[in-house]
């Protein structure tokens, strides 16, 4: 997560390049050579995506020569909030120098890991709009939940290879990279694991082993649409839901999954977890419960700012709330973390997460926001 966003920006190649010196006068050399060093993370973002690429289709497992460019949030529910074929992705308020800030619907958000065969089928009960009259079924749960994961093993796959370019080809110092791929490849053994464990429970149509805490139908269409798992670090009450500092071989990092899905006059947000995580999640969802109709929205908006990158947005929404202080320091959150500490995990995000603090920023699902 992040890693691609963070390198769009040259100072922070550049700040990433110079990890292994504290000298001033080499900082300031490099960034007077801002145009090379764009060129350079040119060729070593292409690079990376190269080698990043599997040869077999990571669902049926076979050798594939063209991959479907699979959207991680169905395009349908992108093109109810798109204005002219375009949305805004998280750029647009980070406003990153080197990035477009709206992207053509069929760019946003994309991944290549499975064949096209694979793509039309294995997430049709989610991607229907149909199926949304009702509560999900565990089924649709599960698709995307898979969706979520194949998303977070591309985004590892490509900073894995990233870093090993790095190391290949420039100043990335030898601890750095190590201690970086120890995490990465943790991190990508464990999406896999999550991966193929959704893949089953859709396969035998299981019914348990998803946990929908939230669902809630709006009849307003949200200006935004997100789909992602998320590592939640504190609860509603400030209480720890993921210890970042256990360093314990056995302890793993928890996700919740949460989705906004914009249809044709209505929305659809939902959180659920695996069941096996529930215990770590069961204070969270306690008080969330707790919470009025209107702070259940509040604190999946701060969520959704504070934690991830990932989110899409229309176009039309005013400027002044897009441009709202709070709501750029939350989408920084991620952002700076990361640039200012490269090394560090990207767990870390939203590690001074408070939400006591959530309706400090606008909140892009309440009706005054609607775009229909
Ligand atoms: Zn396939």
């Amino acid at each position: 997560m992040g890693l691609e966003l963070v390198l769009n920006n040259v100072d922070d190649f550049i700040q990433m390049l110079s990890l292994g010196t504290d000298s001033e006068l080499v900082l300031n050399a490099m960034k007077e050579n801002k145009v090379e060093y764009r060129k350079q993370l040119g060729r070593l973002l292409s690079q990376s995506r190269k080698k990043a690429k599997e040869e077999k289709c990571f669902y049926c497992g076979e050798i594939c020569s063209s991959f479907c460019n699979s959207h991680s949030i169905p395009a349908y529910f992108l093109r109810n909030i798109a204005v002219e074929g375009d949305v805004y992705n998280n750029n647009k308020l980070v406003s990153l120098p080197l990035l477009d800030d709206d992207n053509g619907v069929n760019q946003s958000g994309t991944f290549q890991l499975i064949c096209r065969e694979c793509d039309s089928k294995i997430f049709s009960d989610y991607e229907n709009s149909d199926n949304y009259k009702d509560v999900p079924t565990a089924k649709m749960i599960s698709q995307i939940a898979m969706k979520s994961y194949l998303k977070s093993i591309s985004k590892r796959k490509f900073e894995i290879a990233l870093y090993d370019n790095m190391y290949e080809n420039f100043v990335l110092p030898y601890e750095v990279y190590k201690e970086k791929q120890k995490i990465n490849d943790l991190d990508l053994k464990e999406y896999i694991e999550d991966f193929n464990r959704a893949k089953k429970i859709d396969k035998k149509g299981w019914n348990n082993e998803y946990y929908l805490i939230y669902h809630q139908k709006l009849d307003y269409v949200v200006p935004m649409a997100f789909q992602s798992n998320v590592a939640l670090l504190t609860d509603i009450e400030g209480g720890i839901i993921n210890n970042i500092y256990n360093d314990s071989p056995d302890y793993r990092i928890k996700s919740i999954h949460i989705c906004v899905f914009p249809l044709e006059s209505s929305s659809v947000i939902m959180i659920f977890i695996d069941s096996r995580d529930s215990k770590r999640y069961r204070a969270f969802y306690k008080q969330f419960r707790k919470l009025s109709d209107k702070d259940k929205l509040a604190a999946i908006n701060f969520i959704i700012f504070n934690y991830s990158e990932d989110v899409f947005i229309n176009k039309e929404v005013n400027d002044d709330i897009l441009k709202h202080n709070g709501l750029i320091d939350a989408s920084r959150k991620s952002f700076d973390i990361l640039t200012n500490n490269p090394n560090v995990d990207t767990a870390l995000v939203g590690s001074d997460v408070d939400f006591s603090k959530m309706n400090e920023i606008p909140n892009l699902l309440l009706e005054e926001f609607k775009i229909r």
